[in-house]
């Protein structure tokens, strides 16, 4: 089964339980299986040695119930529908988990970023931008950066979109560089969130943050930002990890210096000091905290038994199967899920378009609080909610998003 349809099904496995416990009505039930809408395009680019290439692109709208489509867009060899539309489900969720006025969506093209030069990339990214140029706006689908996508994508997402409309339209993308309406505190946002949610499960655990173990796989924009973040909250950074491999340091790494090294060199591995692991002996090594932030079903029915981490908190979409799930519940592993961990990127995003509809700009302190409150509160009602069903954190958020979803499909009727 390819990884993409095991993390569709995984999602659907969430929803169903949730639906259960909820007493969903079948039809509505059903609505929330399905996207409202997948767009596939064939991305015609002319390359740099003058031949044509074609990129499979997709767009999937999974559910506006709640407010314009959200959600990001990803450059991966390995991007497929069924994984996009699983990306675009799990956005329903987090939205509604952090109460943002907002439905969910994923964007995709199956691409190498890293055998592409800059040139090729601005062209893929307009020509994406133009084939799915209906199906965004402002106030109906508002895409943002993922995997291998950055600020530098959304301008272009921007100004492609800006010059079909002809005028400048800001608030279509969020994730744009600062100089560009972009907010403060975009960039590190999801790693934000992603530390807030560490800080408060320590608090949960009775456990100190100073000192506390962390392991990180993946050190792109969540994995580097967030060890920076936790470093400087007083956490021990023992591992991180790329996907050439990772790094082990027992008296703590500083991450700061790793950027560094990974900037000159292409990855983290052979810095000095550090042990060479692989992404596997990462996952397993013993600490307080583990982050998978890198690509989905990295904590699977083969290697969920050896995690020896107290919790774990989802900086990635998607990093822990059903199955992993379930072991990691009955080991007494603590999982601070995806939708709720990794939300703080999305909640950013919000107070980005907030700023670009009022044409408003906020001071960083402005936004980081905006931020803190709505981490912590959504923490919190995530944890009333599973010890209410008495059910773990993950079935936890599900159970709060899935009922304010329902209850908005429900209140605005199927038309006609
Ligand atoms: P990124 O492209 O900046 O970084 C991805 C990192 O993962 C890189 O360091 C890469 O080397 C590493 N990686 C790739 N394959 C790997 C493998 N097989 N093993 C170990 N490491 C591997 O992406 P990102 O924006 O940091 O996103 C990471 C995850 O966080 C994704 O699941 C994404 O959907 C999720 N996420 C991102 C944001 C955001 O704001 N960027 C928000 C919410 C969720």
């Amino acid at each position: 089964m390819s990884s993409g349809r095991e993390f569709l099904d995984s999602a659907l496995s969430q929803l169903k339980k949730a639906a259960e416990v909820l007493n969903i009505e079948p039809g509505i039930h059903l609505y929330m299986q399905n996207p409202k809408r997948t767009l596939i395009v064939a991305i015609p680019i002319r390359m740099e040695n003058g031949e044509v290439k074609v990129f499979k692109g997709v767009r999937v709208q999974h559910n506006n119930a709640r407010g314009p489509y959200k959600g990001g867009i990803r450059y991966h060899p390995n991007v497929t529908v069924e994984e996009v539309t699983a990306l675009a489900m799990l956005m329903t969720w987090k939205c509604a988990v952090v109460d943002l006025p907002y439905g969910g969506a994923k964007g995709g093209v199956v691409c190498n970023p890293k055998e592409m030069t800059k040139t090729e990339l601005e062209r893929l990214t307009r020509r994406y931008t133009s084939m799915i140029y209906e199906l965004i706006g402002p106030y109906v689908d508002i895409p943002a950066p993922d995997v291998y996508t950055d600020a530098q994508t959304m301008a272009w997402i921007m100004d492609t979109y800006s010059q079909i409309r002809g005028y400048q339209v800001p608030e279509v993308v969020t994730g744009k560089p600062v100089s560009l309406l972009g907010s403060l505190g975009r960039n590190e946002a999801t790693s934000r969130g992603v530390a807030i949610c560490v800080r408060e499960t320590a608090k949960y655990l009775n456990k100190p943050l100073k000192g506390a173990t962390v392991s990180i796989q993946g050190f792109g924009n969540v994995g580097s930002n967030a060890a920076c973040i936790l470093y400087d909250m007083g956490a021990k950074i023992v591992a991180v990890s790329d996907s050439k491999g990772g790094i082990y340091s027992r008296d703590g790494l500083n991450p700061y210096r790793v950027l560094e090294h990974k900037n000159a060199t292409g990855s983290v591995i052979n810095y000095d000091g550090c042990q060479n692991i692989t992404n596997e002996e990462l996952l397993t090594l013993k600490c307080d905290f583990l982050i998978p932030a890198a690509l989905e079903n990295q904590i699977n029915s083969r290697n969920a038994d050896m995690i020896q981490a107290a919790a774990v908190v989802e900086g990635a979409n998607g990093p822990t199967t059903p199955e992993a799930d379930r072991i990691l519940y009955e080991k007494g592993v603590l999982v601070v899920p995806d939708i709720l961990a990794n939300a703080g990127g999305v909640t950013v995003s919000y107070l980005e378009w907030v700023q670009n509809l009022k044409r408003e700009t906020w001071t960083l302190e402005e936004v980081n609080s905006k931020l803190e409150s709505r981490i912590v509160s959504a923490y919190a009602s995530v944890l009333e909610k599973s010890k209410k069903h008495e059910v773990n954190m993950r079935d936890g958020a599900m159970l709060l998003a899935v009922s304010r979803v329902a209850e908005a499909i429900r209140l605005l009727g199927i038309w006609p």
